[in-house]
């Protein structure tokens, strides 16, 4: 579904990834962890172009990421993408937001558009909010709003960054609890987070980067209990 081969990025003459390897399933749930600064957003940024890489290769579901607008188009299409901020557009309501792109990228039908919007609100427990604007929710709705956002497009694979990062205590649980139950349905998804509890309960593997390198990668049990790495036994003490 997703490969990474010797992926390299600089930002000017700041070299932030430095040859990342990862081939990801159709289906497959990736956690990604690692202090600040290590790249982790940016690594998840290329994957659906919002950056681009200078070296080495990303495939997305059989089409390579190149300067070539059209493959970016057809990409991004079936990428979601959720941020740690949100990103809802504050004049339009909760169901003006589900509707844009699936009426503008895909041109689906405007009934369809709003019928799928609808669904995917209860699908996250928030059919209630429909009409009301992102201003006048809790960030755990909002949240909740821009994952239905993304999921209208049906896309084939989700990318979080630090969903539940910004939230309060009270609503990470009802975000990881929506991110739970789309792992569940088999969606392929790539989350960096550093809630720990989730990624033992539902990543397949679980990365750990520090400078623009992938450290570790092992499914979570052995990543837990048995990391070969003193950089990640290290970044785990200090986060557990
Ligand atoms: P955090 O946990 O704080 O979100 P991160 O692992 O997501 O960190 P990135 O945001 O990917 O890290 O940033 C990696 C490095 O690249 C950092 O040193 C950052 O300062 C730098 N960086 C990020 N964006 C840019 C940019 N647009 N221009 C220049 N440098 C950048
Ligand atoms: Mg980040």
């Amino acid at each position: 579904m997703i490969k990474v081969a010797d992926m390299h990025k600089w930002y000017g003459s700041f070299h932030v990834l430095k040859g990342l390897n990862l081939d990801v399933k159709e289906g497959e749930r990736i956690v990604i962890c690692g202090p600040s600064g290590s790249g982790k957003s940016t690594f998840i940024r290329c994957i659906n172009r919002l950056e681009e890489h200078q070296r080495g290769q990303i495939i997305v579901d059989d089409v390579e990421l190149t300067d070539d607008v059209k493959q970016i188009d057809t990409v991004r299409k079936e990428v979601g993408m959720v941020f740690q901020h949100f990103n809802l557009f504050p004049h339009l309501t909760v169901l003006e937001n589900c509707c844009l792109a699936p009426l503008w990228v895909r041109k689906v039908p405007k009934r369809e558009a709003l019928a799928t919007a609808m669904e995917y609100l209860e699908r996250v427990k928030i059919p209630e909010q429909a009409d009301k604007y992102p201003g006048q929710l809790s960030g755990g709705q909002q949240q909740r709003v821009a994952i239905a956002r993304a999921l209208c497009m049906k896309p084939k694979i989700m990318l979080f960054d630090e969903p539940t990062s910004a939230l309060d205590p009270e609503m990470i649980k009802e975000v990881l609890d929506v991110m739970i139950e789309l792992a569940g349905s088999g969606m392929t998804m790539i989350c960096v987070t550093h809630e720990m509890g989730f990624a033992k309960t539902v990543a397949d593997r679980v990365i750990f980067m520090d400078q623009g390198e992938i450290v570790e990668l092992a499914p979570p049990g052995e990543f837990f209990s048995n990391p070969k790495e003193a950089r990640t036994q290290q970044f785990l003490n200090q986060i557990l």
